[in-house]
């Protein structure tokens, strides 16, 4: 048993991996300061004698005390509408919030998983992208402030290593879905659910032919268990390489939830990166993870649950 500290486990990913931490035996410490995070995503644990919420933004404050023997770091705006309406919050979660709770980790002997992301590869040059790359990323680019942050973040947390001996493992998370992503913040995947189901159009963002690879949640928060039971430093790709275009995407959810809704293009976002694909030998050789829930079963699964979500 172990008492584990989430920060930002009020939001999408945050929230599955308290339910999984607290289900082996874990005790937890979610903090959030629920900026877009919610505690709707929460309800599953209130009550639960393993599970304690604190409403805090580690950007200032980290109000736990040792000993704690795991340290995940996942606070920051995560989707582009939201990093780009909370720009110097998101630099702000990437710098002093992972400083502060790098010095919680150091200050016990804990854990420190690192929430990265494939954001750091930038608009990549390579394909698929390994983590020996080093990325495509404009310092001052409207993305920026999201993949410098966790740039940033990446070099604090390796210096801890190198300079503090703080055990770290650093996880570059690729574009996720299912269940619990906000019908609000603008992802591919919840944006094109939500319009299906509502029978409005789907928007496709320019010609729809730029490429993700999208990882079921319940692969994912393996992949970040995975690490933290690991003596892995990392970086290291969790994601799913299974890569398809966004017009293809469009496609498969209207095929699922048997909509009728028409495809409409939109203006591309600048920046937009115009293929992603996780290398994840890494993970499978170190690990021993790969994902394992298909595209058409997570996308049911999650076409089920915003089903359900907007009828109520
Ligand atoms: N996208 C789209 N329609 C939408 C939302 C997103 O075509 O309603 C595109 C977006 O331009 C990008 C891809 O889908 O190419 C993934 O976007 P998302 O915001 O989910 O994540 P990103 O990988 O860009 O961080």
């Amino acid at each position: 048993m172990s008492r584990v500290v989430v920060a930002g486990g009020a939001g999408f990913l945050g929230s599955h991996l308290c339910e999984r931490l607290v289900a082996r035996g874990d005790d937890v410490v979610c903090l959030d300061d629920l900026s877009t995070g919610t505690e709707t995503n929460l309800l599953r644990l209130e009550g639960d004698p393993r599970f304690t919420f604190v409403v805090a933004d580690v950007s200032s404050e980290v109000p736990v005390e040792p000993p704690v023997d795991a340290v995940f770091d996942l606070a920051s705006p995560a989707s582009p509408p939201a990093y780009l309406a909370r720009p110097l919050e998101t630099l702000a979660a990437g710098s002093e919030g992972t400083r502060r709770l790098l010095e919680l980790a150091r200050r016990s002997g804990a854990r420190f998983v690192l929430a990265s992301t494939s954001e750091v590869y930038g608009d990549p040059e390579v394909h698929p992208q390994p983590e020996t790359y080093r990325g495509n990323v404009d310092p001052v680019g409207p993305r920026s402030v999201y993949d410098e942050a966790k740039r940033f973040a990446e070099a604090l947390t390796i210096a801890a290593h190198r300079a503090r001996a703080v055990d770290v493992g650093i996880a570059r998370i690729f574009n996720t879905y299912g269940p619990r992503l906000s019908a609000e913040d603008g992802r591919v995947v919840s944006n094109f659910c939500v319009q299906a189901l509502r029978g409005e159009p789907l928007t496709v963002y320019g010609d729809g032919t730029q490429t993700r690879s999208l990882c079921y949640v319940d692969d994912q928060i393996d992949g970040l268990l995975a690490l933290r039971d690991a003596s892995v430093t990392g970086p290291v790709n969790i994601g799913n390489p299974d890569e398809r275009t966004v017009a293809e995407l469009a496609e498969k959810v209207l095929s699922i939830t048997g909509s009728r809704s028409q495809v409409v293009h939109r203006p591309l976002p600048a920046d937009d990166p115009r293929r992603r694909c996780p290398d994840i030998s890494l993970a499978r050789r170190a690990l021993g993870w790969e994902p394992k829930v298909t595209l058409d079963d997570g996308l049911a699964r999650t076409v089920a649950w915003f089903r359900e979500r907007l009828a109520t």
